[in-house]
């Protein structure tokens, strides 16, 4: 009698030079958004003409192309992606690498404005959790923090997202004399509806009105004010993202810090960014790009894609220089997060 043979973990398709294992891809659909946030845009953003964008159908190819060479995890971002005309056409050609079983995760970054329209329709997609940048419960600062947003249109969007069975994780940027006394009331309300919570430092990425001095918050700052509340226990609990978490004994929920300022995650970096022109950024917080709109349309083939992707990750840097101080405000890239897709 033959003893089946136990299949060995796949290795990795895409290393980087660092031996870092690429299988995580976050794609910017587009560079739009219905909210102005004053940390992430300046007030009169010039967008990309539509022309410039890759059709869905050209995305749908990257990304498969991607997953063909192990990508396991897609998470759908922008911009806003939901206010990209016909957007669940691409979840829905997507959602073939889920039923396949080729792709473990497919996921989307919302800023919530638009799920109450689309929330069932994503769950009926194979998406299972979604993160909802959410950095007020005021509806008033709501409004100053993201110049246009309705909060009400948000927590809307939110009961859509629980309604429709996706697991709503949100995200909060951590802003010096913005939202630092609404931290705790923010944990117990994320808590109380069964969501995570993570905070995020801010990243000098792109010209903003205003110094990113005075916004700035280091998160250890503000996690050893959370123990005069709140009482943290390390959890081994991980996404596959940078976040580290911690339980909070009071609630049982869970606590993310995303610390890209005062610890640096780079070294466990699994992932790349594809933006909405098809160009290609192996760090968040570097110049260094790859074209693959390219070869994508060069030919029919994916040959040269599959050649120019190797290529890229080959270059994949060891990891961002982010600073932020009063010296100089200078931002790390030109380029804002709308834009790599965050
Ligand atoms: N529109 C979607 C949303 O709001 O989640 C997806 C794109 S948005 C650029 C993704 C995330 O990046 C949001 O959580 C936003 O708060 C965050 N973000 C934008 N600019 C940032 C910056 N300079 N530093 C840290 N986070 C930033």
């Amino acid at each position: 009698m033959t003893t089946p043979e136990k299949s060995p973990a796949p290795a990795f398709e895409l290393v980087d030079p660092f031996g870092r294992g690429i299988e995580y891809l976050r794609v910017s659909v587009t560079d739009r958004c219905d909210f102005r946030c004053v940390y992430c845009m300046s007030e009169h953003m010039s967008f990309l003409p539509k022309q410039d964008l890759l059709t869905l159908e050209e995305l749908d190819r990257l990304c498969s192309a991607f997953v063909r060479r192990g990508v396991r995890k897609l998470r759908i971002t922008g911009g806003e992606p939901l206010v990209r005309r016909d957007i669940m056409t691409l979840f829905r050609s997507l959602s073939r690498h889920l039923d396949s079983g080729a792709l473990q995760e497919l996921t989307l970054t919302t800023n919530g404005s638009q799920l109450q329209r689309f929330a069932r329709e994503l769950a009926e997609y194979g998406v299972k959790r979604i993160n909802v940048s959410l950095d007020t419960l005021d509806a008033e600062k709501f409004r100053a923090i993201t110049r246009w947003g309705a909060l009400d249109k948000v927590l809307a969007g939110i009961d859509a997202a629980q309604e429709a069975g996706l697991k709503v994780k949100i995200n909060a940027v951590a802003l010096k004399d913005f939202n630092e006394d609404e931290f705790v009331p923010m944990i117990r309300w994320a808590h109380g509806r069964g969501m995570d919570i993570t905070f995020i430092e801010v990243m000098p990425l792109g010209e903003v009105d205003g110094h990113r001095a005075d916004q700035y918050l280091p998160l250890s700052q503000m996690r050893a004010g959370l123990m005069d509340h709140l009482t943290l226990e390390e959890s081994s609990h991980r996404t596959g993202g940078p976040a580290r978490y911690f339980t909070a004994k009071e609630t049982g929920g869970r606590i993310g810090f995303i610390t890209p300022l005062t610890h640096n995650f780079c070294e466990s970096c699994n992932r790349v960014r594809l933006t909405c022109t098809g160009t290609l950024f192996m760090c968040l917080g570097q110049e260094d790009a790859a074209d693959l709109r390219k070869p994508l349309r060069q030919s029919e083939s994916d040959d040269a894609l599959m050649r120019a992707i190797e290529a890229a990750i080959s270059r994949k840097p060891k990891g961002h220089d982010f600073v932020i101080d009063r010296k100089t405000n200078i931002p790390a890239v030109g380029r804002h997060m709308s834009m790599t897709g965050g």
